[in-house]
């Protein structure tokens, strides 16, 4: 699950990390009166109004910008709040901005090129252990940097039986080329940030500009947060920060009935139990000449209600030109099935693309039976070799 920049805050905050204060708003109103408050709390003479939604890039997309006076903040917040932002990581139809985060200015007037660093926590699935990323190159595309100048990423591992080392953070401290108090505010931060990606079971946490102001504080202006679905239920504060608005409808629609659903950009839909199942039907697709529309895994009960459901989500999709069904009958019984994908197919009424059914085990001979007497446009097939062809075939014509 993904976290807003100011939500991803407040829980650095929690965890002692320091941060660009900030408050959020929906309205011109309320971000006029967050911006008063932050006035009083942190004695700053300007702000930043930042769009909050689920992507990076938003500085370059017009999504972060510096109010100087009120009148300025009021006509900044009006023009970002409701705006479509498109940034490098939005895709070309952008994204619509429903809360601002007014931000104190922590760039102080006057101040030369601050330094920025970028700073990551995330886990390396090939070691299988957590890793601390940074580099002195913060505020720009870490991507870029990792293309052009890799030797400026700097990467620390961390052993999961001791955790983070003091020694560590001075070592991440040192490589930034910090000394006297930064230095230390710097272990510290990078101690806290630990802290709050392990507390929270996250999968990664990203920090990018780490900013050291004039004044040697470190502190968070940004933060991108991944948290583990799988984990969430140890943490309902959490589970309730979810914003279903910046996700895909059609994702969200699967999750409410069970389906495990990603949405692909291929136009072959596919409807599998089992995840290697589904990865392996979806290679044959491409074997085939098609490319995948989704990822679909409808699980150990694929009964008439679920794949009429699963059928639903997919023909949401005006990409799709075929759909495989690929089922594998183990506990449940390819007749079974069969008659589920029959009722569905009935129930739903025009299916307007063909329809390939694969059944393989228990009874697939009597489900291939039931599919080929239907009477329905659906081409059945028991071996997968079978199916890739007349993928092959349908999405040709
Ligand atoms: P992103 O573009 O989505 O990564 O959003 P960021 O939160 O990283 O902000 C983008 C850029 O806005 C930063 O890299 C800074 O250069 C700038 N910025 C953020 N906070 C402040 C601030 O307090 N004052 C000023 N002047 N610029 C800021
Ligand atoms: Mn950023």
């Amino acid at each position: 699950m993904n976290l807003h920049e100011y939500q991803g805050k407040e829980i650095l905050k929690s965890f002692g990390v320091a941060i660009q204060e900030g408050i959020v708003a929906e309205t011109v109103d309320q971000a006029v009166d967050a911006a008063k408050k932050l006035q009083v709390d942190t004695g700053t003479p300007m702000w930043v109004v930042k769009a909050q939604i689920h992507a990076g890039g938003r500085g370059k997309g017009g999504g972060v910008k510096l109010a100087k006076t009120m009148d300025d903040l009021k006509e900044k917040a009006n023009d970002i709040i409701g705006m479509q932002l498109v940034t490098p990581q939005t895709g070309p139809q952008g994204k619509k901005v429903n809360k601002v985060l007014i931000a104190q200015d922590v760039y102080y007037p006057g101040e030369n090129e601050p330094d920025e660093y970028y700073m990551g926590v995330l886990l390396d699935r090939n070691t299988g252990r957590n890793i601390i990323m940074y580099s002195t190159e913060g505020g720009m595309d870490i991507e870029e940097v990792a293309d052009k100048t890799p030797e400026k990423i700097h990467k620390e591992e961390i052993d999961p039986a001791v955790g983070l080392q003091g020694f560590q953070a001075r070592k991440i401290a040192y490589n930034l080329g910090l000394s006297g108090k930064a230095f230390k505010e710097m272990c510290k931060f990078v101690a806290a940030l630990y802290k709050a990606y392990e507390g929270t079971d996250a999968s990664m946490f990203e920090i990018n500009p780490v900013l050291k102001t004039s004044d040697d504080k470190i502190i968070a202006v940004d933060s991108k947060v991944n948290l583990d679905d799988n984990a969430l239920y140890r943490h309902p504060d959490y589970a309730a920060m979810r914003d279903i608005t910046e996700e895909d409808p059609t994702e969200v629609e699967a999750g409410k009935h069970n389906l495990n659903f990603v949405n692909l950009d291929g136009n072959v839909g596919c409807m599998v139990n089992g995840a290697g199942l589904a990865m392996a039907t979806m290679d044959i697709i491409k074997l085939a000449g098609g490319e995948p529309a989704n990822f679909l895994d409808v699980g150990g009960t694929a009964d008439a209600a679920r794949v009429e459901q699963a059928f639903r989500i997919i023909l949401k999709d005006p990409a799709v030109k075929a759909i495989l069904i690929n089922i594998f009958g183990g506990i449940v019984r390819c007749d079974r099935v069969a008659q589920g994908v029959v009722d569905a197919y009935k129930n739903i009424g025009d299916i307007p693309v063909p329809i390939i059914v694969r059944l393989q085990g228990t009874n697939a001979v009597e489900a291939k039976e039931i599919i080929d007497n239907s009477g329905l446009e659906v081409h059945s097939a028991i071996l997968l070799k079978e199916a890739a062809d007349l993928v092959g075939k349908v999405i040709k014509n």
